[in-house]
């Protein structure tokens, strides 16, 4: 089975691995009182959890918080790819949602345990289209009508070229690759019935409702 993200000239890229940078701005990684790391950390979501659809199926019981992040798409292979060069490697950017069961990843960190399973379930990496064009406007989150958040990738703590080229010194990146690119401050539940939408600058670019 193959996952495909949509492109705005509506191409179908498959999808290969998703990769995600972990506590990127300073001000989401004070809010879940975490420090600023000095290096770049990666964990993944599964290929499974990929969401391209409008609706975000919330698994009974759970606590789950958005995550609001700008996406890009690796369009060509590369291992240690200079930052000069990353990119050549990015096929588009999109914004995405990096949906996390947080109690439970509050109790696999406290366990010292990977937090796969808080970030994998099915349909929990919510990603818009893909546009060529990067994303240098404010990108923004509105839950029924209401900013929940708003971030600019200048803001970040690891830069895009940064982030890609240390993730591709340590594993070979490759065509078809996701990376999450970490979520500014303002992360919070989703409840069944909530009317999600994402948007840069004054447009909305992608809405999803959570049933
Ligand atoms: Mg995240």
């Amino acid at each position: 089975m193959k996952y495909y993200v949509k492109t705005s000239w509506d191409e179908n890229v498959p999808v290969r691995n998703i990769y995600c940078i972990g506590r990127n701005y300073r001000a989401h990684a004070a809010e879940l009182n975490n420090e600023v790391p000095k290096q770049p950390f990666f964990f993944q979501k599964s290929l499974p959890s990929l969401n391209t659809s409008r609706e975000i199926i919330v698994p009974d019981n759970r606590d789950i918080h958005h995550e609001l992040e700008v996406v890009i798409l690796v369009q060509k292979n590369g291992e240690n790819i200079n930052e000069a060069d990353v990119q050549n490697h990015i096929g588009g950017f999109a914004l995405g949602l990096d949906l996390t069961d947080r109690n439970f990843q509050n109790e696999l960190k406290e366990k010292k345990l990977p937090w796969l399973l808080s970030k994998s379930f099915k349909g929990s990496a919510v990603v818009s289209r893909f546009q060529s064009k990067p994303i240098e406007e404010d990108f923004w989150l509105k839950i029924n009508g209401l900013f929940r958040q708003k971030g600019n990738v200048k803001d970040m703590v690891f830069s895009i070229p940064k982030q890609v080229s240390y993730l591709s010194e340590m594993i070979p990146l490759l065509a078809g690759d996701l990376i999450f690119t970490g979520t500014p401050s303002g992360v919070g539940p989703i409840h069944t019935g909530d009317k999600l939408e994402l948007g840069i600058g004054e447009h909305s670019i992608h809405s999803i409702v959570v049933s």
